[in-house]
């Protein structure tokens, strides 16, 4: 039986991640992953592979860093965890001993409960590379293409579909808008009428009845009656997080919101953590259930379960939510709570805005205006959430946004936050749109 002293489990965004930590914290260990696929995927790039990099080969996380790193891998599946002799099985029928282990076996892609999900060209959002090669070919026969989910994963597939030119795109949302998940209304509405003018139908609050073909898919049918022709559907609507190995070896889990873990990232049992997609999330803030999946959540519970194998080093913050996408020449970034759903989870809020151009002067070439918009809660004036849109700045300032959540600042401790500035980089100090909004939101307080 081989051993090894901390056995990762999944090789992805959490895992790769979580190993590369290990091996800083224990430099004398003997680190090894286990994966199920030969080759990863950057999984956040998947849509690019569709439109601007025209190949699954070119999304993909070298495994150089396996070997910078000396960690071993194997390429196989663990079918069976024996916590007590603290030993896995393998699909390939050997057996592998741990002190300490990482599950990080990420999410699957959700398949809705409609008729017609398993018709020829249909497809979800795998991360893997012979399904994605399949999809890659498949969309060069076709013509009229509808994709199911309007968040930013639809949303992005879209953008990167219609870079091709020669498709007729319709994207089906049930929400009365697309990315009203992470964005205000406001924010929606300037993605939808984007994808508009670049070509892309948007049909929101429109709910999937089923997908209809003989063999293949030929129409998607809608619960209104309208029929939309579909030579190729893609379901983006969500991931629903791996738990089977997890459940199967008796460790505490939910089976809809993942595997239990404290702000250590330990599991039910001492020995065994998780982090990534897989694990149990809440919502920063009200502490409630949080079905935010992002790869930069991964990362940080990978880093943290890491550092605390062997003693506790590092604590997990729940959630914050900070995400970015672009939309042809429009970006987006949001982080924390959007007004609307500030409001449902029972906040009064204030909000303050402050539109501006990223550079200064604003005559320098290739100036974008960039918009922000702050949340607040009213009473306390501590920062819940912002949304930036506009130029290709909103996702970093996104990230600025999320630290402020991160460490619970107020309205007026942001307006005296000290910030450089540069012409071609930044906005003016004068109207710096993170500043501003505070201001604007102060004003209303
Ligand atoms: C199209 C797309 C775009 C995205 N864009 C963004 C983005 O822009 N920003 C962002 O932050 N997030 C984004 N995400 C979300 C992000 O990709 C996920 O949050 C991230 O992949 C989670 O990483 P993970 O390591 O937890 O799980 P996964 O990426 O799901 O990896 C799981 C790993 O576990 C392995 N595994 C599972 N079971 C076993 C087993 N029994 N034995 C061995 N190995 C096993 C798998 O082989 C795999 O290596 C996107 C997701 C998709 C699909």
């Amino acid at each position: 039986m081989e051993k090894t002293d901390i056995l990762i489990v999944g090789g992805s965004a959490a895992g790769l991640t979580a190993a590369i930590t290990a091996r800083r914290y224990y430099p004398d260990k003997r680190i090894t992953i286990v994966r199920k696929e030969e080759k990863v995927l950057i999984p956040c790039g998947i849509p690019y592979i569709f439109g601007t990099l025209k190949s699954v080969d070119k999304d993909l996380i070298p495994d150089t860093v396996l070997s910078k790193n000396k960690l071993d891998l194997i390429v196989d599946e663990v079918t069976t965890i024996n916590k007590g002799s603290k030993m896995v099985t393998l699909a390939s029928g050997g057996n592998l001993s741990y002190e300490k282990m990482i599950l990080a076996i990420g999410s699957l892609p959700m398949i809705p409960p409609i008729p017609g999900t398993d018709l020829e060209n249909v497809f979800c959002v795998k991360k893997d590379v012979a399904y994605l090669e399949k999809l890659l070919k498949a969309l060069e026969q076709a013509k009229n293409v509808v994709i199911v989910g309007g968040g930013f994963i639809g949303l992005e597939f879209a953008d990167e579909f219609r870079k091709r030119g020669n498709l007729n795109i319709t994207v089906v949302e049930l929400l009365p808008h697309c990315l009203l998940i992470a964005c205000d209304e406001e924010v929606c509405l300037q993605v939808e009428k984007k994808l508009s003018e670049n070509g892309v139908n948007i049909l929101a609050n429109r709910r999937v009845k089923a997908l209809v073909g003989n063999g293949r898919v030929e129409y998607v049918e809608l619960e209104n009656g309208q029929k939309l022709k579909a030579d190729l559907v893609i379901l983006g609507i969500g991931v629903t997080p791996n738990v089977d190995l997890a459940q199967n070896s008796g460790l505490e889990v939910d089976i809809r919101a993942g595997i239990y873990v404290d702000e250590f990232m330990r599991t039910s049992d001492p020995n065994i953590f998780a982090a990534g997609d897989c694990t149990r999330k809440t919502r920063f803030f009200t502490g409630r259930p949080s079905f935010i999946r992002l790869a930069s959540v991964g990362t940080t519970e990978g880093r943290v379960a890491a550092a605390n194998l062997f003693r506790l080093q590092r604590r997990a913050e729940c959630p914050i939510g900070v995400f970015g996408t672009v939309i042809g020449d429009l970006a987006v970034g949001s982080a924390g709570f959007t007004e609307r759903m500030a409001k449902e989870a029972g906040f009064d809020v204030v909000t303050g805005e402050s539109k501006a151009p990223d550079k200064h002067p604003g005559s320098l070439p290739g100036t974008r205006d960039l918009t922000v918009k702050l949340i607040f809660a009213k009473g306390t004036g501590i920062l819940i959430g912002g949304q930036a849109y506009g130029s290709m700045t909103a996702g970093l300032i996104a990230n600025f946004i999320g630290a402020l959540i991160q460490k619970r600042l107020r309205a007026d401790e942001i307006v005296t936050f000290q910030v450089g500035t540069h012409p071609m980089l930044t906005p003016s100090p004068i109207s710096h749109q993170i500043e501003n909004a505070a201001e604007d939101a102060l004003a209303k307080m």
